[in-house]
């Protein structure tokens, strides 16, 4: 396994459309265990192929372990995923991006995703995510299509920056239990 690079926004190849896998060998494999590497060393919670300059359809997402979510603490690995079908209920939710350092925003998204998509030994595989895991699912899948979670949105004021220095000057100001609460509402990136 190994750590790859991962590429920020102005690299033109965040922009493209990435192609479909066709090989499900052994490289298959290592692409998909160097990405879950990477994912986890970055602290996100989803990494797709053009983040790491791989223009092939394939995204890894893994949320924070939640005893309340059976979908949480366990790696996704979705190939050439198609959303086959999103909720008409949508719900506005904080997003990071890993290509995007520092910048949160608000995003509109749908509630609940299903996706179809084939695992890494090619088997199809139906997938249905609800709340975070539906969100990162969409962030991930956009990043295929050469969308990032900015152009989502149209009012400036739903988009922010947080520089490391602001949260360290934060985190020396408040006490140690509001520290916790800021923790909780740490915006993960994707
Ligand atoms: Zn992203």
């Amino acid at each position: 396994m190994a750590i790859r690079e991962i590429f920020y926004a102005n690299d033109p190849r965040l922009r493209q459309k990435a192609k479909k896998v066709k090989n499900f060998g052994p490289q298959l494999k290592k692409l998909v265990d160097d990405m879950l590497e990477t994912m986890h060393h970055a602290c996100g919670v989803g990494l797709a192929g053009p983040q790491i300059g791989v223009m092939r359809r394939i995204f890894v997402a893994e949320i924070p372990a939640d005893e309340d979510n059976p979908h949480s603490g366990k790696p996704f690995v979705l190939i050439n995923p198609e959303v086959i079908w999103l909720s008409e209920e949508m719900e506005e939710g904080q997003e990071g991006c890993l290509s995007i350092p520092n910048w949160y925003g608000l995003v509109n998204r749908a509630k609940c995703v299903e996706v179809k998509a084939k695992n890494v030994r090619g088997k199809t595989i139906r997938l249905k995510g609800d709340g975070f895991l539906a969100r990162v699912f969409q962030h991930e899948n956009d990043h295929l299509n050469g969308i990032l979670f900015i152009d989502h949105i149209k009012d400036k004021e739903k988009l922010w920056q947080i520089l490391p220095e602001d949260m360290e000057a934060q985190e020396a100001q408040v006490g140690e239990v509001a520290q916790t609460e800021a923790e909780a509402v740490e915006t993960p990136t994707t």
